[in-house]
């Protein structure tokens, strides 16, 4: 079984999600009492989440990059960034090692096209919203996301920071989240990405007024994947 190693902490609360379902799916694939090998260097998110709000993005490649050259020496055979909004500088990450990098936006990307999706709302951090990279990437693999207007932007960036990465979960909250879904539904969108790894702690994917991909999920399997049998997305493009 192949090494994963994990860029964690941002936040811990998906960290926790994604170590538990790696462990799941492969108890569930191999059987028995099976788990997985994993390394997790869990950041300290403050200082990630300081450089964000300032656009310190170098910074934060330089930062993560480091870790990823750690989880390599210790070990791993690919790396994972638990979190969307890291994606921005996740080319650099890459180019700074040799293992695979498994991209949360190739893997969420390759699911939605699986099942037919070319129209998906983005629920994410403003970063993710209304910085190009992942309507970019996304459009490279023909879909074509919808994000919600200014006011829901607002909402769900301030519900991952001030109350989903700071382990609270509303109602209140959840039927805000639904009311956007609706929305976009009527404006056209046929599925509901949860573009922050924290989503899937107040919304479930199975349980909305749309199809919803969960990025933590489709991630954390695509992990699996390359640790059983080396065909994740990104790990396929590598070959
Ligand atoms: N985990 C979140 C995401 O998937 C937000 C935390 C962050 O800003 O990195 O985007």
């Amino acid at each position: 079984m192949r090494k994963i190693g994990l860029i964690g902490g941002m936040s811990f609360e998906s960290s926790a999600v994604y170590y538990r379902m790696i462990n799941e799916a492969v108890r569930t694939r191999l059987g028995g009492l099976h788990s997985a090998e994993v390394m997790l260097h869990s950041v300290d998110f403050q200082t990630i989440v300081d450089m964000q709000k300032a656009g310190r993005w170098d910074d934060a490649a330089r930062r993560l990059s480091e870790v990823a050259g750690g989880l390599e020496a210790a070990g791993a055979d690919c790396v994972l960034i638990c979190t969307n909004t890291m994606h921005l500088i996740a080319d650099t990450v890459q180019a700074s090692i040799s293992i695979p990098l498994i991209n949360i936006i190739d893997e969420t990307a390759s699911s939605l096209k699986a099942a037919g999706i070319k129209r998906p709302l983005l629920l994410a951090t403003r970063y993710t919203m209304e910085h190009g990279f992942y309507g970019d990437r996304m459009a490279g693999h023909g879909i074509e996301m919808m994000v919600p207007d200014a006011d829901g932007r607002t909402l769900v960036h301030d519900i991952i920071f001030n109350e989903l990465c700071a382990g609270k979960i509303l109602d209140t909250s959840r039927n805000a989240l639904l009311r956007v879904i609706e929305d976009a539904k009527a404006g056209g969108a046929n599925a509901v990405i949860l573009g922050c790894t924290e989503i899937c702690l107040i919304l479930d994917p199975t349980a909305l007024p749309l199809p919803g991909f969960d990025s933590t999920a489709v991630h954390a399997n695509a992990a699996v994947d390359f640790a059983l049998d080396g065909t994740a997305a990104r790990a396929k493009n590598a070959a």
